[in-house]
């Protein structure tokens, strides 16, 4: 199951960033299947309350509405009657942010005895207080950012209920998409700082730490490959040069300690206008070649340098 968790992740991701917010089964394609069943299977998605009509599996002429009764789904066909369906022939599945509140919970650490509390509803939630580096910090989990009217609410939620500069907003919003880079709380997105191992939630303690880290503290120090803030790169012995675009990738990554860093955040913090980190270096081989050596990067838009 390991290989198929960094997709169902980002497919759980999605499903809560989306407006609809639904997994339509049908539309799958096979690559992403295997992370569907995933999260099915874990109960991580739940079949919608507004499922689409699905047909009778009896007479097969009329559509039939899906309702849960007696724990089985049911639909009241005119011709036979009440019909069982099959969870098979039910297509809308959706994420459940109530899981998500108690995951985060878990994977925080955060005292049981404390529950989450919705601030907006159904896009911004306070997931509890979490202590660290001598600081009580309010965890906030928001969605669909990038929506004006949410992001509205958002802010006035943050201003209303949440003392200042206590905040750690952690989004299934881009930072880019989310316009946030106004405000002074540690933003950061769902899919960096977690992993999804067994239907559950892990922390990526390292990233965290970092996240909630002042920007000038952040780790600087010295690397043993990049030189002369991170325009020259010596690799067993061969010497890359970079541009000042090309440093800020590594330094970027340099900071984040190993961590995987999402390329919407790497190209916001540089403030390039490229859909992605390999898209500086592509246009001069030797640079490019320079990138490979030292950076990995995953389908999912992640990137981090090689140990
Ligand atoms: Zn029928």
């Amino acid at each position: 199951m390991r290989p198929v968790a960094p997709r169902a992740l980002s497919m759980l991701v999605s499903t809560l960033e989306e407006p609809d917010g639904k997994i339509v089964e049908d539309s799958l394609d096979t690559s992403d299947r295997d992370a569907f069943l995933a999260l099915r299977e874990y109960g991580l998605i739940k079949a919608t309350q507004d499922a689409p009509l699905a047909l009778c599996p009896w007479c097969g002429e009329h559509d039939i509405e899906p309702r849960r009764m007696d724990k089985m789904l049911q639909g009241l066909c005119p011709e036979c009657g009440y019909i069982p369906i099959t969870n098979a022939s039910l297509k809308a599945w959706s994420a459940d942010p109530e899981w998500l509140l108690v995951q985060l919970r878990l994977a925080l650490g955060i005292a049981s005895r404390q529950t989450s509390e919705e601030l907006v509803p159904g896009t911004l939630w306070k997931v509890g207080d979490h202590r660290q580096n001598q600081k009580v910090w309010r965890i906030l989990l928001a969605r669909r950012l990038s929506d004006h009217a949410t992001n509205q609410a958002f802010r006035a939620a943050l201003v209303e209920k949440v003392e200042r500069d206590t905040a750690v907003i952690i989004s299934t919003t881009s930072k880019s998409l989310a316009l946030v880079s106004d405000l002074s709380s540690p933003y950061v997105h769902l899919a960096e700082i977690v992993h999804l191992r067994s239907g559950k939630l892990e922390l990526d303690k390292n990233r965290w730490d970092w996240c909630l880290k002042p920007a000038h503290l952040r780790d600087h120090d010295a690397s043993t490959v990049f030189f002369e803030n991170f325009r020259l790169a010596v690799l067993d012995g061969e010497e890359y040069e970079f541009s000042i675009h090309q440093g800020a990738v590594f330094s970027y990554l340099h900071a984040a300690q190993g961590g995987k860093c999402h390329k919407d955040s790497i190209m916001e913090d540089i403030n390039s206008s490229q859909k992605n980190p390999a898209e500086i270096f592509r246009h001069n081989p030797r640079q490019m070649e320079g990138f490979q050596r030292t950076v990995e990067w995953n389908d999912f838009g992640f990137y981090w340098l090689k140990r």
